[in-house]
């Protein structure tokens, strides 16, 4: 997708390839791909996982006095190859669909020269590791700003760093942190790697002034989205969830509000928020039986938490995947149908492993 990329910030902006954006507004971008649309790239990761670990005999065993092993692992792969190719072109228009991509990935043509040689697993390898770093990302991050950035009566820089210091120290976060244990592989990453250089160029607006200035080389996604997020919390920039249509936005200015400005596919002359604003977004009458479904789990939870079955942490685990059940089933009547069966404390709590007190008891 992308090789190598270098990032420039200068006050409240990131520049990428040139061309600068408010910090943030990629991430949020990336933040919006929706559950379906991370699936269908999940099923391409899967596939190409699959074809690429075939021939993945260990170097080591593959000695040059070992000519036989060397042939065999070639002709697996070039077996391998025209499907390896079909699920790495699939990845590459599925993830252009992002602004963040649009700028950093290599061409169509050097991607199809690639493909053509017998070092393709290699660039396989970066696919997987981009899809990986938006599942950790984007897993760990929709708690921090469901439960932290989207709760705060003030909304500043300094608010933001609280909220950051508080998620990161909750009961719950091993939970909510994406990590090896939970996930094989994917791992929210608390170190990640930049190449720095200083240079010195003319401050903006100020023609003759010079200052010293920072640009990063990144290559991994993870590295990109943390420096653009966390720069974009120094400067008082946050990302919030729209109510309406459920994808993440960038807020420059700290006014609540719950509603995005990107236009709604409804009605496309309106955006989520002035359809708000002209009384369009009836709470009541949409999702009248999945918000009743919801709710009653949502008291189920609240009971076993106070009857000391569950704990706080798990609480608020149970709820928010509670809610994120309910929002899907809104926006889809496939996933709707499951809900009720879904929202059974049985299911509920398998899926998220959490095991009432009395049950971990008759287990002992
Ligand atoms: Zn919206």
């Amino acid at each position: 997708m992308f090789e190598r990329f270098s990032v420039f910030i200068s006050g409240a902006n990131i520049e990428v390839t040139g061309q600068a954006f408010p910090l943030g507004e990629l991430t949020a971008d990336i933040l919006s791909i929706r559950p379906k649309e991370f699936q269908q790239l999940q099923a391409a990761a899967d596939e190409l996982v699959k074809l690429i670990d075939e021939d993945n005999i260990p170097t080591r065993a593959v000695s040059i006095v070992d000519q036989e092993k060397r042939n065999e692992r070639f002709r697996l792969r070039e077996r391998n190859r025209p499907a390896a190719a079909a699920l790495i072109k699939e990845l590459h228009s599925l993830l252009l669909t992002r602004r963040l991509f649009q700028l950093v990935a290599i061409s169509e043509k050097r991607l199809q020269a690639i493909l053509q040689t017998l070092t393709y697993p290699s660039l396989a390898k970066r696919y997987l590791t981009i899809v990986d770093d938006i599942y950790a990302f984007n897993q760990t991050m929709f708690w921090f700003i469901d439960q932290g950035l989207m709760r705060l009566d003030k909304l500043d820089a300094a608010h933001y760093a609280a909220a950051l210091h508080a998620f990161y120290h909750a009961p719950g976060i091993d939970k909510m942190m994406v990590n090896f244990f939970c996930f094989p592989g994917r791992t929210f990453n608390w170190f990640d790697t930049y190449e720095i250089k200083f240079f010195p160029r003319e401050m903006p607006g100020e023609p003759g002034r010079f200052a010293i200035y920072e640009e990063y080389a990144v290559k991994d996604l993870q590295a990109f989205l943390k420096i653009d997020f966390m720069r974009a919390l120094a400067v008082g920039h946050a990302i919030r969830r729209c109510h309406y249509c459920k994808g993440f936005f960038l807020l420059t200015k700290g006014y609540q509000t719950l509603y995005c400005t990107r236009p709604i596919p409804e009605n496309p002359k309106f955006t989520c928020r002035t359809w708000r604003e002209a009384g369009k977004v009836k709470e009541s009458a949409a999702g009248t039986a999945e918000r009743r479904l919801c709710n009653a789990a949502v008291n189920r939870i609240n009971a076993d938490k106070s009857r000391g079955q569950i704990t706080a942490a798990e609480a608020d685990w149970a709820r928010f995947y509670a809610r994120e059940l309910r929002d899907q089933a809104m926006a889809d009547p496939a996933e709707a149908k499951t809900l009720e069966a879904r929202l059974k404390p049985q299911a509920l709590y398998g899926a998220l492993e959490i095991m009432k007190r009395s049950e971990q008891k008759n287990q002992s």
